[in-house]
């Protein structure tokens, strides 16, 4: 059974890259009958911040994505919160230490930078590894005797676990998205696997859990393609089955060039983020994609199409279309462009298949001119104009005019249809209009269509003025279904204003 997982490290707010990561999970969980699994990798305590697991959950649940398994839901295999699984790590390095594959380390910092800085005066790259590991100027257990070492702990000295990387082997992995890799393991240096504060780091705690919570696909963001060949060496020194690997290309900038970063959505006036996030620290706040104005069904859509497409034409895919069509093999391996004006595209295509009333909704809690207005009036224009709009909050422009009677008339507007027959035509039509008993749409249009006709009058001579008394300007939708929005009497009204 496939048991996919998202580990996301609560640092700060999910970056779209994060989220993207998350749907590529849970498609694959998803079109395979599997459980998509939210695991929290919190073992950083310096970096952790508290608001940010609220936020993960939160960001995956307004995109529609919901994990089946997690913190707080069918904790099978729990916790999920590495912080919490604390207790369980210690065991697993001592266990590669007693077979001799691990050792500890009690290099200062101050010492490592030391090795750093004189590597570096004669060109060179310091690698904690077999190069010199073992000869004597770096202080750990495979150059201490055990007594040595043993009385070290037992002090109290600060230590770390490091795996001790092979020397002279090529390493044969295979990624599900970039295919067969080969590393050389004499660049690799000897990661550390735990710290003397009793916390594994990241790379021994991940392969402990996804082992444990039997994850059997990692999929997970491009930047850790350079752990593949530690993870695997240690799932091997465990004697484990790995998971199945594959790493997604990175997010680009719109340029295409380099990584894209927040920088460039303040730049550009996009978000990065799916929800509005306020920093802790800083008080900062960042834009989201829901307080924007999107709709999770077209975010969805648009990170679908970050890094995978379907091979043919059809770019619209709702999230089920997603599950049967997505395909990990398929994914590209080079970055992915990120195209702000294509999400706002998806966002207008989702926009026309949102109920009206729905959208009246939402219209209404942001504008207070509306707040006495009924939702059904609201959903009826709303209809009218949405066409035209990207997001709600574009709704206002377009179609504060069926609210609100225009107070002015554009000058373009009233230059190019006002004319010196307009009063006199203005009237026929306030004429036709009170004659009217049944005021429909059909009925108008067939009325004043007659009447154009029988009088040979030119089709713009009444419709551009009417269109400029009615909404101020030389815009909106079908002139004859604002009269009828707005009513007879108003309708008139605003004609009789525009000539008297
Ligand atoms: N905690 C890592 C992160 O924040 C998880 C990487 C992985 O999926 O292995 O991205």
């Amino acid at each position: 059974k496939v048991r996919v997982r998202f580990a996301p490290s609560p640092t700060g707010p999910l970056h779209i890259g994060g989220v993207r990561t998350a749907l590529f999970n849970y498609l694959f969980a998803k079109q395979h009958q599997g459980e998509f699994i939210l695991r929290i990798e919190d073992t950083d305590q310096n970096r952790y911040v508290e608001s940010a697991e609220q936020y993960i959950t939160d960001a995956l649940n307004w995109c529609g994505i919901p994990y089946s398994e997690g913190p707080g839901k069918n904790e099978t295999y729990g916790p999920y919160r590495q912080s919490e699984r604390k207790h369980l790590y210690k065991n697993y390095a001592d266990q590669l230490i007693a077979e001799g594959k691990a050792y500890y380390a009690f290099d200062t910092a101050e010492q490592l930078d030391a090795h750093r800085k004189d590597h570096e005066s004669k060109g060179k790259t310091f690698i904690y590894n077999w190069h010199n590991r073992e000869k004597g100027r770096l202080v750990n257990s495979l150059v201490l005797s055990n007594a040595e070492t043993q009385s070290k702990i037992e002090a109290g000295e600060d230590y770390v676990i490091r795996f001790k990387a092979p020397e002279n082997q090529t390493l044969h992995l295979k990624d599900v998205i970039r295919g067969d890799i080969s590393i050389d393991t004499n660049i690799l240096d000897d990661k550390v696997l735990f710290k003397s504060d009793g916390m594994p780091t990241y790379h021994l705690a991940n392969i402990v859990d996804d082992h444990l919570m039997h994850i059997t696909h990692v999929i997970r963001g491009e930047e850790w393609l350079p752990s593949l060949a530690l993870h695997k060496l240690l799932y091997d020194a465990f004697g484990w089955e790995p998971p199945k690997f594959a790493h997604l290309p990175l997010i680009l900038k719109p340029t295409g060039k380099g990584k894209l970063s927040k920088r460039d959505g303040d730049k550009l006036g996009f978000p990065v983020f799916p929800l509005e996030w306020t920093d802790p620290k800083t008080g900062e706040t960042s834009n989201g994609y829901k307080e924007e104005g999107y709709f999770p069904e077209a975010v969805v859509n648009f990170l679908a199409f970050l890094g995978w497409n379907p091979g043919t034409e059809q770019e619209i895919f709702s999230l089920e279309e997603l599950i049967d069509s997505f395909d990990l093999t398929k994914v590209n391996k080079g970055g992915a462009r990120f195209d702000p004006d294509k999400t706002k595209w998806f966002n207008h295509h989702y926009m026309q298949q949102q109920l009206d009333l729905d959208l009246a909704q939402s219209f209404k809690k942001l504008k207070p001119e509306l707040q006495d207005i009924d939702l059904n009036y609201i959903a009826l224009v709303v209809g009218l104009i949405k066409e035209r709009a990207t997001f709600v909050n574009d709704f206002w422009d377009l179609s504060h005019y069926f609210f609100v009677a225009p107070e002015s008339y554009d000058e373009k507007a009233s230059k190019k249809a006002l004319k010196e027959e307009t009063p006199e035509l203005m009237q026929g039509v306030i004429d036709i209009i009170t004659a009217t008993k049944e005021f429909t749409v059909e009925n108008l249009q067939v009325k004043l269509k007659a009447w154009i006709n029988e009088n040979n009058i030119s089709f713009g001579k009444v419709m551009m003025p009417l269109r400029v008394a009615l909404v101020g300007a030389l815009q909106g939708p079908d002139v004859f279904e604002i009269m009828f929005l707005i009513g007879k009497h108003e309708t008139v009204r605003r004609i009789d204003r525009l000539v008297k």
